[in-house]
């Protein structure tokens, strides 16, 4: 497995790998890989014939009160996993390398980017689509791999890649959880003992959610209260609670199609993020 620094070096790679008649997978991370991140890793070595993993901790997308300079950067952790699960390249620049100079140049998508961690985040989606740009055009992927863990932001990928011809295709994959139902994420490394044990909270508000709108509720309100109380009895601050049209992301009053139920929460330091979808008609969830 490679280890490349520069946009000329990751380029020249995956040319060679083109030219060898192989299709090319690209997971673009930030880095702090956790076994999230390595299923997407095994989803691409399964199809693709060279898969090329970014870390990239990218600032655009971070707010200016937000954890950019504290976010964990353990690059020899995350060059072992990701030799484990079989990459074939590991993109890993600098800030300087990607922003030369002051960046200018951005790519918006509306709607679908302003609603959920988009209200509470301004300007967070801004910096996650025009990375992912740079991204997809240095490494040209075939497949781009993403973890349904960030619902909204594959959403939004999915539509900007639709809508501006991206010649590639996105995959987005399901949600890999610690055996309590913790959903995986590089931000769970700022979580205390005491944290750790009650971050769990989100897990358990979306099942009861979703236990609930088995048992016939579908008053959103109702719902989102009762999310509400399971966080903050755990002692977690809820930064939203959003139940939204699983497609479209628009706020729902009722859930009368498919849904998706989306939550911020703050427990100790960390903002923890956590999602379930609703299927309905035949009900069925993915957990
Ligand atoms: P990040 O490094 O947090 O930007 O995440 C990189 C990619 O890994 C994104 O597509 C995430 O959605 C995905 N990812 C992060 N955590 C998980 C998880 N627990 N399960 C599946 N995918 C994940």
């Amino acid at each position: 497995m490679h280890v490349v620094h520069t946009i000329n070096e990751v380029r020249a790679a995956v040319a060679a790998a083109r030219k060898a008649g192989k299709t090319i997978g690209f997971v673009p991370t930030m880095g702090a890989l956790h076994a999230g991140h390595g299923s997407l890793v095994q989803k691409a070595r399964s199809e693709c014939g060279y898969v090329v993993v970014s870390i990239f901790v990218n600032p655009t997308q971070f707010g200016p009160t937000e954890d950019f300079s504290k976010y964990p950067r353990t690059l020899g952790d995350d060059t072992t996993l990701c030799a484990a699960m079989g990459a074939d390249c590991i993109f890993a620049p600098a800030v300087e390398e990607m922003y030369p100079e002051q960046n200018l140049s951005w790519v918006d998508v509306e709607k679908l980017s302003e609603g959920l961690c988009g209200a509470s985040r301004p300007g967070h989606f801004r910096g996650v689509t025009t990375v992912c740009t740079k991204l997809f055009h240095i490494v040209l992927p075939d497949i781009a791999y993403f973890g349904q863990k960030d619902a909204q932001q594959a959403a939004v990928l999915c539509r900007m890649v639709s809508d501006l011809n991206f010649p590639m295709q996105i995959k987005v994959c399901p949600i890999v959880r610690e055996a309590d139902g913790l959903a995986m994420s590089s931000r769970n490394r700022y979580l205390s003992q005491d944290d750790r044990r009650r971050a769990v909270c989100l897990y358990q508000a979306l099942c009861l959610c979703k236990q609930q709108v088995e048992k016939g509720v579908v008053s959103v309100s109702d719902l989102v209260r009762q999310i509400s109380e399971v966080l903050t009895a755990a002692g977690g601050a809820p930064d939203y609670i959003s139940i939204v049209d699983a497609k479209s992301l628009q706020p729902l009053h009722v859930i009368d199609r498919d849904a998706l139920i989306a939550i911020a929460c703050r427990v100790g330091p960390a903002r923890l993020i956590d999602n379930m979808l609703i299927f309905l008609n035949p009900l069925r969830f993915q957990l």
